[in-house]
């Protein structure tokens, strides 16, 4: 349930009103807007007659929400999140540029692709130091080793950085270390993951789910929030169809809907996506164009000997023409860069 206030009520009707809610056993979480204040009344609301707020003098309007999110639903913000990542802008006009290898495989590396990388315009650095992979027996990253090599790089180019967490053993080390915590796809219902990150200071990157609804990706973001930390950045990555030439398929229609009924910025990797390099640029370009928020794409210096992923990289000269062409469409639906 969302109750709209009347237009510059004032801070002593609000507490009123929040009282009044609090009352009948609910949270309250309060979005002022530059004119307009909306209270988002979060338990179990199905036996509450929304007259009993209705008749207050400073209410506008009572509206029962349908779905089972309420931080992350548009309705209860109608304005966009803007996600502030260590001083980079995601969300509203702002895009996320996030380019980098796969996995870190070594200082000298890393550097390489992020100082092309940060010229081409990316705003952020991504490599994974733990890897969740498929066989037990491919390369599983270079754990903290890897992570600390992220971070001398980022030291180095000046790039905040992008990198994925799969154990609740490494929360505090990435909460002082990363910049923005990935959570990957094969971890998007991992509940009690989702719970600790709550606890969290850091913004949290969501990756779609392999096989997840759109209503369940959402309520993933919702455990984030609910516990505390509503700096969730959504990001499509392909689903699992019938299709087995592309490694998934490609969700645009998520975007739009995504903006439809959250508030939090919704990025693409068009990398694993389509798990082809030259899917790359046609998927990007179109995921701006639809309204994304911004993109991770990987990028390495030596694609053909990638320890992970070779074959979706692009070289840094590829995403370099991308980035180019990206900057034309950001203009034209009123992103900058
Ligand atoms: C990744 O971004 O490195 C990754 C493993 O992606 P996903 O979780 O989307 O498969
Ligand atoms: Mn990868």
């Amino acid at each position: 349930m969302i109750i709209v206030l009347k237009p510059h009520t004032t801070e002593e009707n609000i507490q009123r009103v929040q009282n009044l809610i609090q009352k009948r056993g609910l949270d309250t979480h309060i979005v002022r807007g530059a004119e307009m204040t909306i209270i988002g009344c979060i338990g179990d609301t199905t036996a509450i007659d929304p007259r009993l707020f209705e008749v207050d003098h400073s209410v506008d309007k009572v509206m029962h929400v349908q779905e089972p999110y309420k931080l992350a639903n548009r309705a209860f913000h109608p304005e966009d999140s803007v996600i502030d990542v260590s001083g980079v802008k995601v969300g509203g006009n702002h895009l996320a540029l996030i380019a980098g290898p796969c996995s870190v495989e070594s200082f000298d590396q890393v550097l390489e692709i992020a100082k092309a990388a940060r010229t081409s315009g990316a705003n952020m650095l991504r490599g994974g130091a733990f890897k969740p992979r498929t066989s037990p027996y491919s390369f599983q990253g270079l754990g903290l080793e890897g992570l600390d090599i992220l971070c001398a790089v980022r030291d180095e180019v000046g790039l905040p950085i992008v990198t994925e967490l799969m154990s609740p053993d490494y929360l505090d080390i990435f909460n002082e270390k990363v910049d923005l915590i990935q959570i990957g796809a094969r971890n998007m219902q991992n509940f009690d993951l989702l719970k600790q990150l709550g606890q969290l200071d850091r913004p949290i990157l969501l990756k779609r789910g392999l096989n997840a609804t759109y209503e369940e990706w959402i309520m993933s973001a919702e455990y984030i929030m609910a516990a505390g930390n509503e700096n969730v950045i959504l990001c499509e990555r392909g689903i699992r169809t019938f299709e087995s030439f592309t490694r998934n398929t490609l969700d645009l229609q998520s975007i739009p809907v995504l903006n439809m009924k959250t508030h939090l910025p919704v990025i693409v990797d068009p990398s694993h996506a389509g798990g082809k390099w030259w899917l790359v640029e046609p998927m990007a370009k179109a995921a701006i164009a639809a309204g994304a928020d911004g993109l991770m794409i990987e990028v390495h210096n030596n694609p053909d000997c990638a320890l992970c992923d070779g074959a979706q990289s692009l070289k840094p000269a590829k995403f370099d023409a991308l980035m180019k062409q990206i900057c034309q469409i950001a203009e034209v639906v009123g992103k900058t860069m």
